[in-house]
């Protein structure tokens, strides 16, 4: 009778709980009080490592809990080669007993089995001689059964949750992605999602760029230990073997790698995934964990699915990007248009007023241009066009704003300029363009220009352009080819 209640209760301890240490720990508690063993423990197998590991025990001394065993040494080994029960009646006569606990005389180990592969075993140790007899071992080996299932339902249940965890982020990920159309954002909240979704110590986002791949966002726990400009050749591992392979890439052991190969100081495994969006491997997206070997291959899927989703995220913000620059950006030269201008003094000025500081414009149009489209064709002028602005954005600062204002006529905006230096800034650019070979064109090209500055000339828009197109009408009043500034008298009066 003893032996149906056992199989009983541990039936009913399997089915009661899909947390898989309460299952273990109530088989266990059963073995241990119906067959009277010293020891008891459940060992799972590592797949990878070959060992197997305690998960589960009772009765075991201090310290030995966290026993792990080669899977081919050991009685219990012995039972995961041979997939059956091994008994040694005298543990003294095995050679191929291992001690663990002193009181051991007599040792029972069973494989735990699903299906046709070993996922543990169910270890049991006695302190009497030949403790366990046919009808025990029989018995056990039927308990076993039931600790397998407990163990390949736990893993199941576990799997579906890691499943559903992961489709829920990869709906987030999916929805955030189409409700971001800034890139900046973008990437800053996919890194947070993941992280947080797939519960790793950090993600980052590296795009390309040319020849490189440069860190454009991340999010996590762990330090970033990579250089302060954040690029990395794409010639370099381990992105060469991403960009090469445009496969997923799983570092499983960073801890000897020099610091800044692991790019956050606390990583010390990796996977890094390509971001492709129709063929093309627009950058990569990095997981990174404090634990060695923290990435598996079940995990693969989701995270290619997310990165899937980022791909194409990334690529529609760069389309975004581009037709709002296409927007802003003068068809024949390349250079700001008049839109832009309007949106840019608008700010300028604000700021200027804001931080008490100057700013200058500078209106300037090409001399005779008519006559030069009526002497050399249309063609040539607008290749004059396309010069005068290289001209223009090549000599001036980074934070300048060069726009066509319209037709041949140019408008400059110069941050933390007084009138006089943005006088000499004029004068700079009519000599360059004065001194200019410009092919095909026999003779000199010349520009007139007008100078105005925040807050001399005006404190408003409106004022500041019309006193650098009155610079510029008196310039060309006075014979062309020179820069002027209006006095603010004039400045006022002579509006066009
Ligand atoms: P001024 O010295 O007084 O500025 O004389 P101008 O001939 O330069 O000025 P005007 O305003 O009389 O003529 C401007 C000419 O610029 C007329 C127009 O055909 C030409 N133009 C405007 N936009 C373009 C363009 O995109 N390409 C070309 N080739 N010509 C253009
Ligand atoms: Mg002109
Ligand atoms: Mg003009």
């Amino acid at each position: 009778m003893p032996k149906i209640a056992a199989l009983f209760d541990a039936g009913q301890a399997v089915l009661s709980t899909f947390d898989l240490d309460e299952v273990l720990k109530r088989i266990l508690a059963i073995a241990h009080d119906y067959f009277h063993l010293r020891n008891v423990a459940i060992l799972l197998l590592n797949g990878e490592t070959q060992q197997l590991c305690v998960r589960s025990q009772i009765g075991w001394d201090e310290g030995q809990d966290m026993i792990r065993l080669a899977a081919d040494r050991g009685i219990t080994g012995a039972s995961v080669s041979k997939k059956q029960p091994v008994y040694a009646p005298d543990v003294s006569q095995d050679p191929r007993y291992i001690c663990a606990a002193q009181s051991t005389r007599s040792e029972l180990a069973i494989p735990l089995m699903v299906r046709d592969e070993v996922v543990g075993v169910l270890d049991c140790q006695s302190e009497q001689l030949n403790h366990f007899d046919r009808e025990t071992i029989e018995l056990l080996t039927l308990f076993s059964t039931q600790a397998s299932i407990a163990l390949e339902n736990a893993r199941l249940y576990s799997l579906e949750r890691q499943r559903a965890r992961q489709l829920e982020a990869i709906n987030i990920i999916a929805q955030q992605c189409t409700a971001v159309m800034e890139l900046e954002d973008l990437l800053t909240r996919v890194c947070s999602v993941i992280q947080q979704a797939f519960q790793v110590s950090q993600v980052s986002l590296l795009l390309r760029e040319e020849a490189d791949l440069v860190m454009r966002a991340f999010h996590g726990e762990l330090t970033p230990c990579f250089p302060a400009s954040g690029r990395f050749p794409t010639t370099e591992l381990p992105w060469s073997e991403v960009m090469d392979s445009s496969g997923t890439v799983i570092e499983k052991d960073l801890s000897t790698a020099p610091e800044p190969f692991r790019l956050f100081r606390e990583s010390v495994s990796r996977m890094s995934i390509p971001l492709i969006s129709f063929g093309q491997t627009l950058g990569v997206l990095t997981l990174h964990s404090s634990k060695v070997n923290a990435f598996r291959a079940s995990e693969l899927q989701s995270l290619e699915a997310v990165a899937d989703i980022c791909a194409n995220s990334i690529q529609n913000a760069h389309y975004v990007e581009r037709v709002k620059q296409l927007a802003y950006l003068d068809g024949l030269t390349g250079i700001f248009n008049r839109r832009f201008f309007e949106l840019r003094i608008m700010e300028e000025v604000e700021r200027a007023r804001r931080y008490g500081s100057t700013m200058a414009v500078i209106m300037a149009d090409i001399d005779q241009f008519k006559r030069l489209n009526d002497e050399f064709g249309h063609l040539l002028g607008d290749e004059v066009l396309r010069q005068v602005s290289s001209i223009f954005h090549q000599q001036l600062r980074k934070t300048d704003v060069v726009c066509r204002y319209g037709g041949e006529e140019f408008a400059l905006l110069l941050t933390q300029t007084n009138a006089e230096q943005a006088f000499v800034v004029a004068e700079k650019l009519r000599k360059m363009v004065e001194k200019w070979q410009f092919p095909g064109v026999p003779r000199a090209i010349t520009i007139s220009a007008g100078v105005a500055s925040f807050p001399l000339h005006g404190t408003n828009r409106d004022d500041l352009v019309r006193a650098a197109d009155s610079g510029l009408y008196l310039a060309k009043q006075a014979g062309r080819n020179r820069v002027c500034i209006p006095n603010t008298a004039e400045a006022a009066s002579n509006g066009r």
